[in-house]
């Protein structure tokens, strides 16, 4: 009863296909498509098959949806409805629309990438990124490398290899996906010296563990957690003295790395790296995709003396970051040289401070759409809460506006995964038994698609 693959494969609208889609894909789904009919009418009974029909055009179209899935690319953009503005599973930072020329050309183009045009002979790729980090930090030097966890790794395998590290046991933090200073030390060939106690680490603990083996005095920045109540920890500018003293280097991970001090606009503080470079310390670690808003990359700040030992590492090589990031980080970087221009156009920091009247308006702007559609729901306009995300401030949580959605006709899971798995991938909290979308981190231009998603859903 069934078509062969030929006689599909021959139909106009497939020839059709075949013209813009591989025709490898395109048998896999042809077969898909014939094997799923050929299962149907195994399991039918003997008196119904007589009068069963296979329907050659279902085939087809079921052929045709299945190409067209299975090249489409596997990251696939979403829509992130849960006001978690670095969200890791949901790809960190955006970078800005402004740079979004500059970086195609990086792409499609030959560059200077490592080519020294003034002298017409080989460059380093380093060169790029050292001015504008060294003009906002007042860095002697700069280093960038594939993210944060890279930097921490390529500055105790220069630093502390084969010598001891002093860390406080306060400062052990694991980041999500596994990275465990703990662990990374011991990869760097450094031996970790935990000193003091979870909540109280004092400054004596760090001098009474120091030996001839001490090669590196660390701090952590607990960017993912806080240890509150009794509490005592150590302060990277009298680490510094200390440093000083016995003449050993103090290196400071400060995980998301910001330039701005966000205080002044409500939230909580966060040592800036410049604040960090000012205290005391020689070397400073931070991600580009955190608060900073850029692309994933590990960027080392400070002594030139360690700098470019770092930079002889043979780690430098199996770390290095390539022209995309370069360029992207470059130009994200570059806006912060006027704080203005930053505050308007890095998308992190434009989500992070949006004014509760901003998210009111937007809230309504999209409640108003959503109100239209009379589904079968309550839906609601509500305060909530969005986290900065990404393991950084894990206190903070601002005040926002959301669109509470309360289902009648279908269960909230199954509006949830109706909508996760549409063609437009909206991912929302649902909490408190509503779905909620939390209008901080949907763009203004998303207002439509998720108003048209839900009205598809309720169907
Ligand atoms: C996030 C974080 C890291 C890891 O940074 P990645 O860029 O994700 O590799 C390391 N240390 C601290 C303190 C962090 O918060």
């Amino acid at each position: 009863m069934l078509p062969s693959v030929d006689e599909v494969i021959s139909d106009k609208r497939i020839v059709e296909v075949l013209e813009s889609y591989p025709r490898m894909l395109t048998l896999e789904s042809i077969r898909e498509s014939i094997e799923y009919n050929r299962q149907k009418i195994v399991k039918l009974e003997d008196e119904e098959v007589d009068s069963y029909k296979v329907d050659f055009d279902k085939i087809v179209e079921i052929s045709l949806e299945n190409v067209i899935n299975k090249y489409s690319l596997s990251l696939k953009k979403v829509i992130n409805a849960t006001g978690t503005v670095l969200h890791t599973n949901l790809g960190r930072s955006l970078l800005s629309d402004k740079i979004k020329d500059e970086l195609w050309t990086a792409a499609s183009r030959y560059s200077n990438l490592e080519y020294n045009l003034d002298k017409g002979e080989r460059g380093s790729r380093y060169v790029h990124l050292t001015d504008t980090i060294k003009r906002l930090t007042g860095a002697e030097d700069v280093l960038v490398v594939n993210n944060n966890a890279a930097a921490v790794l390529l500055v105790l395998s220069t630093m502390a290899k084969g010598g001891e590290a002093i860390v406080s046991r306060g400062e052990l933090v694991e980041v999500g996906g596994s990275f465990r200073i703990p662990s990374i030390m011991a990869l760097s060939g450094a031996d970790l010296i935990e000193v003091g106690s979870t909540n109280k680490t004092h400054l004596n603990d760090y001098e009474d563990a120091i030996t001839e083996n001490t090669k590196v005095l660390m701090k952590v920045h607990t960017s993912n957690y806080r240890v509150l109540g009794f509490t005592e920890n150590i302060g990277v500018d009298v680490l510094s003295d200390l440093g000083k003293k016995y003449r050993l280097p103090v290196i400071e991970d400060l995980g998301s790395g910001v330039f701005i001090d966000l205080s002044k606009f409500g939230m909580t503080y966060e040592p800036t790296v410049m604040d960090s470079l000012k205290n005391g310390a020689d070397i400073v670690t931070f991600s580009g995709d955190k608060m900073l808003g850029g692309p994933q990359a590990g960027i080392i700040v400070g002594k030139k003396e360690y700098i470019e030992k770092m930079k002889k590492n043979q780690l430098t090589r199996a770390l290095r970051v390539d022209k995309l990031t370069i360029c992207s980080l470059e130009a994200t970087l570059r806006m912060y040289l006027d704080e203005d221009i930053a505050l308007e156009n890095v998308p992190t920091l434009k989500m992070l401070l949006y004014t509760y009247d901003e998210l009111t308006q937007r809230a309504e702007n999209l409640f108003n759409k959503i109100d239209n559609l009379n589904l079968d729901a309550n839906i609601s306009m509500e305060d909530g809460l969005s986290q900065v995300g990404g393991g950084s401030m894990p206190l903070e949580t601002m005040k926002s506006r959301v669109i509470a959605i309360s289902p009648k006709s279908i269960s909230i899971s199954e509006l949830e995964k109706r909508l996760r798995l549409s063609n437009s991938h909206i991912i929302a909290r649902v909490y408190d038994d509503k779905y909620i979308l939390d209008v901080r981190t949907i763009f203004d231009d998303e207002f439509d698609v998720v108003a048209k998603e839900l009205e598809k859903a309720f169907k």
